[in-house]
């Protein structure tokens, strides 16, 4: 059994989602970009490690959340078949060794990036982008320079961050293919440009922060050393797909009924929900996400994720 499941996600917060190392350039802490187009996202790993540990926590099984190697899971984890954060995510135990999983998580790309201009904030995507995640567009062909918008009445020129675009007066429609929590705001402040220059128009509108450094050993700030960091923008769209693979169908081995919705059961009272599969336990992760965030700075109001739609797009 095979299905492909589409979520998108909307930033709360800004993101980070760090590269693990120092570069040399524009901040000192860089996130993660695609390779070819230079487009920050948000890692698949990045995203599974989150659902994982936060339906873990819901789950109240701490041991396995977690790499089945740090501090949470220090014996591993449980990787029982009647686990389903294990069944779910795979399980690296001791010598054992473990299994795989049955959810591979990729990469969120962008969807829809927030700029301010002279209208007030835009969300900017390209025809590509917007199609590529499932949506129905209708948009004229644009040059490089031009821009189509949904804005009501639009018919001036507008600008990007620094970077001035031409209006293209052609029509221009996008739709979802499901209704999305909070699209009803952003509908009508949709601009699209052409693919080359998309990746400008996000690159030089990241968040960029500065902060003071902490010695860890003193807990006190280091006098004058600063440090900058950039994060994908708070109420940035972003599209990632999740596939379930699961050779054995019906009912799962964890047990629904007992452990979940039981009303003697601890655990399933705190749940209020129904596990039937791995995809169900993936989204109730990345649905904490909203609160708890993922990747981040290690400190409050970073990290927050919304899911605001999710459909089937194929099975089999
Ligand atoms: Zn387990």
């Amino acid at each position: 059994m095979y299905t492909l499941q589409r979520y998108i996600l909307m930033a709360l917060d800004p993101v980070h989602i760090g590269t693990g190392g120092y570069r040399l350039g524009r901040v000192d802490l860089s996130i993660v970009r695609e390779p070819g187009t230079n487009l920050p996202k948000i890692p698949g790993t990045s995203l599974a490690g989150a659902a994982r540990s936060y339906a873990a926590m819901r789950y109240e099984k701490q041991r396995c959340a977690g790499q089945g190697q740090n501090e949470l899971s220090k014996n591993g984890h449980c990787g029982l078949p009647t686990c389903p954060i294990c069944y779910t995510f795979g399980s690296i135990k001791g010598t054992e060794g473990g299994n795989s999983g049955r959810v591979n998580i990729a990469d969120a790309q962008l969807l829809l990036f927030p700029v301010h201009s002279l209208a007030g904030p835009v969300w900017v995507s390209t025809v590509d982008r917007v199609k590529e995640a499932g949506f129905t567009v209708t948009a004229p062909n644009m040059e490089r320079g031009e821009f189509a918008t949904t804005l009501p009445g639009w018919d001036k020129p507008i600008n990007l961050g620094w970077l001035l675009l031409k209006l293209n007066q052609g029509e221009i429609s996008i739709a979802p293919p499901i209704s999305l929590q909070a699209w009803d705001a952003l509908s009508e402040r949709l601009v699209l440009v052409d693919d080359s220059l998309f990746s400008q128009i996000v690159n030089s509108n990241l968040e960029v922060r500065t902060s003071v450094s902490i010695d860890p050993l003193t807990g006190a700030a280091k006098e004058g050393a600063l440090f900058t960091y950039e994060a994908i923008p708070r109420a940035t769209w972003l599209w990632s797909d999740v596939v379930e693979d699961d050779y054995s169908s019906g009912e799962k081995p964890w047990p629904v009924s007992k452990k979940f919705n039981g009303k003697k059961d601890k655990a399933g009272e705190l749940l209020g929900e129904t596990w039937k599969k791995p995809l169900d336990v993936v989204k109730s992760g990345l649905t904490l996400a909203e609160y708890l965030g993922i990747g981040g700075m290690g400190t409050r109001g970073f990290g927050r994720l919304k899911v605001v739609g999710d459909w089937e797009v194929s099975h089999g």
